[in-house]
């Protein structure tokens, strides 16, 4: 038995949310769990072949205690820079919400977890859509929400994952599939959007109360919780992106429908880590323009912001103070970044030059095509010594381009010397912010396969590992290995 989902955005209203029947996936089977999701909730991850059996029907569609009060959202958004109008839940559906298991104590603070199906069939919001997602979309949905929860990024969480028979057309039949998500919230900026655009103020304003109230209480006593609520959700934001730049994810379809309130990552569609570094890079192939590429996700962040507090301007007393709201991001996001790169270069106090001691360092990995993942995982190995070798793993990145590469090392070293921390100290603090093993395109692809010709046994398997993602000895080693020479690019689109 499953414990009862409470109904707490539903209480909201129909202006808010609308009854919509789950389509059950025929014939569902477990893909794989996550034990660590689970645990956030109070479940127990499956362990025989019936308790997999109960969870593939619990979270395929077929148990009226899981998908009773199944409801779809709606939203709206800007994507790739236009107002699109209405959108919301085309496939997605909101079960209800379940306690924290940990009372919100655990590391997210929040004391309960909303519980969305995706995937789970047509709704007043699917507009061209089918309703369904496809296996190999969900795998990566699946997979790459619990690595980057592993790698300490905010972001929905994954259940589990169930398959099906059913048959979905895109570019070729594939099958259906759906992710159960775990979130605090799925609102998102397009929320705020849909009811500020379309001129419903007072929706607006009791969306805003809403959000206030459940996630960030104390903006309700400022003497604006509008913009008090601007002012916390850039602040959570400019943390998140520079997570995201740190680690070398790229979302790759960052619409404002794709923003969380909460400054979580959400929405994992044609997303990617980079593997050799090129700032330009994106996975989204019909992102023709870049503008979603790696290096622009802190701009694209900002404008997403904009897009946000405009929304938020029905409730705010005067633009120039939404606008000076938003405008925070910047220096926000540059001194977040900065930590972020100090933490991965083992630099504990900051320095004056260390800005263009950071850039230099990119802009030569750039130049070389360093593997960013492994560029900073071996950068942990260097020796403070001027005289010490450089590693050849570490040397190996660095192919095109040594001696601009030995003379950045140099000045490396020379700014150690400002550290109080020894090799070994320094380096066990480095393998703890910088990443053995991430979510691969080529991984991806691997595991993928497999599953589609039914052996769901590499999804568990890289799940295990990424859950582990700065153990050197958890993984095999071919986890962290850059793809081979001739991989094929990712080439993703945003809705599959
Ligand atoms: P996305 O680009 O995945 O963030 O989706 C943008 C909008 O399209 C959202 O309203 C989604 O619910 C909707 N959507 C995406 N894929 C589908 C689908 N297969 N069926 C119905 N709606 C979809
Ligand atoms: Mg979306
Ligand atoms: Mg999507």
């Amino acid at each position: 038995s499953w414990p009862p989902l409470a109904q707490q955005f539903a209480a909201l209203g129909d202006a808010f949310s609308v009854p919509v029947a789950v389509s059950p996936l025929p014939d569902p089977v477990l893909v794989a769990s996550s034990a660590d999701a689970a645990a956030l909730v109070g479940l127990t991850a499956p362990a025989t072949p019936q308790d997999e059996q109960d969870w593939a029907r619990a979270f395929g569609g077929h148990v009226a205690a899981i998908s009773g009060g199944s409801r779809a959202t709606v939203y709206a958004g800007h994507q790739f820079g236009n107002w699109a109008g209405q959108l919301g839940d085309g496939r997605a559906l909101l079960l209800g919400d379940w306690p924290d298991a940990s009372g919100g104590r655990h590391s997210c603070g929040y004391a309960r977890w909303e519980v969305q199906f995706k995937g789970s069939g047509r709704t007043p919001f699917s507009r061209m859509g089918d309703g369904w997602a496809v296996l190999r979309s969900s795998i990566r949905e699946f997979l790459c929400s619990e690595a980057m929860a592993a790698l300490g990024i905010p972001t929905t969480r994954a259940l589990c994952l169930v398959g099906s028979s059913r048959p979905v057309r895109r570019e070729r039949i594939e099958t259906a599939a759906m992710v159960t998500r775990l979130s605090p919230s799925f609102v998102r900026f397009g929320h705020f959007e849909h009811f500020s655009y379309s001129g419903q103020t007072e929706q607006l304003r009791a969306l805003t109360d809403w959000v206030i109230a459940q996630y960030c209480p104390d903006c309700a006593d400022a003497p604006q919780p509008a913009l008090a609520l601007l002012q916390w959700v850039v602040a959570r934001t400019a943390r998140l992106i520079a997570q995201w730049q740190a680690v070398g994810f790229i979302h790759g379809v960052m619409n404002t429908d794709n923003m969380s309130i909460l400054g979580w990552t959400i929405d994992y569609g044609p997303f990617a880590f980079l593997d050799a570094y090129d700032p330009l890079h994106t996975p989204n192939t019909t992102d023709r323009g870049g503008r979603y590429a790696y290096g622009r996700q802190p701009a694209v962040a900002h404008w997403n912001l904009l897009a946000l507090g405009q929304a938020l301007l029905p409730l705010i007393d005067k633009p120039e103070s939404a606008l000076a709201a938003v405008d925070q991001f910047r220096p926000q996001y540059v001194q977040a970044m900065q930590q972020q790169l100090a933490a991965k270069l083992g630099l504990t106090a900051p320095q004056p030059g260390d800005g263009d001691l950071f850039q230099d360092l990119l802009d030569t990995m750039a130049a070389n095509r360093s593997d960013w993942t492994l560029s900073f995982r071996h950068l942990a190995q260097l020796a403070a010594d001027a005289h010490a070798p450089i590693p050849p793993a570490l040397a190996a990145q660095f192919a095109r381009e040594p001696q601009r590469f030995a003379d950045w090392v140099a000045r490396y070293r020379e700014r150690l010397r400002a550290e109080s921390r020894n090799d070994a100290a320094r380096a066990v603090a480095m393998n703890a912010v910088n990443p053995l093993v991430v979510l691969r395109h080529h991984l991806a692809q691997a595991a993928i396969a497999q599953a589609e010709a039914g052996d769901f046994s590499e999804v568990r398997r890289l799940l295990h590992a990424l859950t582990r993602p700065f153990d050197a000895h958890a993984a095999p080693a071919h986890y962290a290995e850059p793809p081979p020479e001739h991989a094929p690019p990712a080439c993703l689109s945003c809705s599959s």
